[in-house]
């Protein structure tokens, strides 16, 4: 999977291709504030992170410990207030609106929480949405749509309607449809509805092989701490802090 940014593809100057050790997402120093009036909400503070391509990191604390804010910033959905993201080297400041985009849907791959399946489209409609936005044929966005359906395991589901599965199956659609884009970072936050369960071993088990076979970077952010049983890397936020940040030794050692 090519990682290399070139900003030449949508017109803009060309980037130079940046050296293979430089971490893919790298946060220095990076804190978020939310103004709200009267009081500042403190989601990260000072939070240095390096995250390189073909990693399988799972962020894991409790509610209101900056996961979310965290995995919005990595994926250049939010801008930190102070400090520092580079992706690729490139620093998130120095884009412009259109670029950010564009880095966006190159790259990264998002499954939210809620999963956010369209109740009233089938499986195949759903997981081919983000490729109809983007102008492509109708062909071309369901046969994407049934690879990805495919990958995620759910062949010969695609007419199904969202309600008609349980909660796993629609982890992996919504799974399905991050991977239509052909992204090479996936970031996932939490893994369903509900946030007091561990993770699905189905959910986790696809997550390893995305990361293994199809050398995708995954980020998983969630309240279960048994999460990272199934990625290499364990990183611990507590307060909008990191707190831990444990490798295992080697991703054999998962099997
Ligand atoms: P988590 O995903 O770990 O539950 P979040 O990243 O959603 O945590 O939130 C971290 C902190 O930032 C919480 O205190 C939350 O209330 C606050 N926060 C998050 N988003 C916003 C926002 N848009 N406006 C105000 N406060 C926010
Ligand atoms: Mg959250």
């Amino acid at each position: 999977m090519n990682l290399d940014i070139n900003l030449s593809d949508m017109g803009r100057t060309p980037a130079a291709r940046p050296p293979a050790s430089l971490p893919l997402m790298r946060l220095t120093g990076a804190s978020k504030r939310y103004d709200q009036g009267d009081s500042v909400r403190e989601a990260l503070r000072s939070v240095d992170l390096d995250i390189h391509r073909g990693e399988f990191a799972a962020i894991v604390g409790p509610s209101g410990s900056g996961k979310s804010a965290l995995m919005k910033m990595l994926g250049l959905l939010e801008a930190p207030t102070s400090g520092g993201y580079q992706f690729q080297g490139v620093p998130e400041q120095s884009l412009s609106t259109e670029q950010r985009l564009w880095l966006r849907r190159r790259f990264f791959g998002f499954v939210p929480q809620a999963f956010n399946l369209l109740r009233s489209t089938s499986l195949q409609g759903n997981v081919a949405l983000p490729l109809m936005y983007r102008g492509l044929s109708a062909e071309r966005c369901q046969s994407a749509a049934m690879r990805a359906l495919a990958v995620a395991g759910l062949e010969d589901q695609g007419h199904k309607m969202p309600d008609e599965l349980d909660s796993t199956q629609q982890g992996k659609a919504a799974i399905a449809r991050a991977l239509v884009c052909n992204p090479s970072v996936l970031l996932v936050d939490s893994t369903g509805p509900t946030s007091d369960q561990p993770l699905c071993p189905h959910i986790g088990g696809l997550l390893r092989t995305l990361n293994t076979e199809h050398r995708i970077t995954v980020v998983l952010v969630t309240q279960q701490a048994s999460a990272g049983h199934w990625a290499q890397r364990t990183v611990s936020l507590n307060g909008g802090a990191v707190e831990q940040d444990i490798s295992r030794a080697a991703a054999g050692a998962l099997h």
